[in-house]
């Protein structure tokens, strides 16, 4: 069964190289005639011309296809080229936008457009599409493989969910090395000579029969394939992993003064954090410290938690071992922690 040789792509970190070349040939004529059949005529897809495939897929970002499509044909009416948008008040350009959000994408677009002028034509190169204001990755690959017939796989959430379904890819979606995985596995499968109808084909796929929680299977012309399938997990796949929730810690940090110097101690060469580094002491590292006034509390995120520091004053008889009087007019030539650091700004602030 075809299915069984793509499912090896995510047990292993095998590349997609045993991905055998007639299973490859397969999905792409399976996926091709059905988006012949079953593509949904939206206006954007009428013909190839670079400007209304990028003023699409700028529309399209945030934005779902049935509140784009008035949009995408008033902002066409108004400004049918590059160069009706580059010179165009930017409140009017704003006013064709309005309703759509996220005003930066529009103007964006006019900072774009003026650049194609300048360049004497819009770009038939990936880097330079990717150049352009507000393009990222995804955006440059469709127009790149869309309008130019370029092979660059556009990898958009609905790709993303068929190409983890289709390879039973079983890691989270999220990380960058299986992101890596599924763009090694669209460029295995991409049409050479269609590349801009089999992104799309992709993606259709994706927001019609490949739906997030419930995919139409038997409805879909690479299940033959489909390894999420063939293991019973389609509902399952692709997994996202939340982050967990962060974590709020409450800890004090003591300010101990005598003549001009600061007490701190020094992390270990060992230590798994911040190595070799000097921190102001807590209560924790010094329980005969006698705590005085609050200076002031700041924030701090390591990771996952987030620390709320109180600053306070304090004094000590003897600096027990392992700690160090510094020169509080030389901590700028020692490597101090960010939190140290900023418990000597409350100070500062506070003089
Ligand atoms: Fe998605 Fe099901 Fe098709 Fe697999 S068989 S690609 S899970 S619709």
């Amino acid at each position: 069964m075809p299915g069984a040789t793509l499912s090896r792509l995510h047990h292993s970190n095998a590349e997609p190289s045993v991905m055998s070349a007639r299973n490859a040939r397969a999905i792409r004529r399976g996926l091709l005639a059905w988006y012949q059949r079953h593509k949904r005529d939206l206006p954007w897809r009428r013909d190839r011309d670079p400007y209304r495939v990028w003023v699409s897929e700028i529309m399209l970002q945030q934005t779902r296809v049935v509140a784009v499509i008035p949009y995408y044909e008033r902002f066409l009416a108004r400004f049918p080229d590059v160069r009706a948008l580059a010179s165009a008040p930017e409140q009017e350009l704003l006013a064709a936008w309005a309703g759509l959000g996220y005003y930066s994408r529009a103007r964006n677009l006019q900072k774009a457009a003026r650049k194609i002028l300048e360049r004497g034509g819009f770009p038939r190169d990936f880097a330079s599409i990717l150049d352009l204001d507000g393009i990222g990755d995804y955006t440059a690959s469709a127009i790149a493989s869309i309008a130019f017939n370029l092979k660059h796989a556009a990898l958009d959430g609905n790709a993303i969910r068929v190409l983890s379904r289709l390879t039973g890819e079983c890691g989270n979606v999220k990380s960058g090395v299986v992101r890596e995985r599924l763009r090694t596995a669209a460029t295995v499968l991409i049409h050479p000579k269609r590349p801009g109808e089999f992104n799309q084909a992709l993606m259709e796929l994706g927001a019609t029969v490949c739906t997030p929680k419930d995919p139409s299977c038997q409805m879909c012309p690479v299940a033959a394939s489909c390894a999420a399938r063939e293991l019973g997990r389609e509902r399952e796949l692709p997994l996202k992993i939340a982050r967990p929730k962060p974590v709020r810690v409450e800890q004090k940090l003591l300010v101990i003064e005598k003549s001009g110097r600061i007490l701190a101690w020094q992390r270990g060469p060992l230590s798994p954090r911040l190595a070799g580094f000097w921190e102001l002491p807590g209560p924790e590292e010094l329980p005969t410290a006698k705590i005085g006034a609050r200076i002031a509390a700041f924030q701090h995120t390591i990771v996952n938690t987030n620390y709320r520091f109180e600053v306070s004053r304090a004094s000590i008889g003897r600096a027990p071992n392992g700690f160090r009087w510094l020169a509080a007019k030389r901590l700028n030539e020692i490597p101090l922690s960010t939190t140290a650091k900023k418990a000597l700004q409350c100070l500062a602030g506070e003089r």
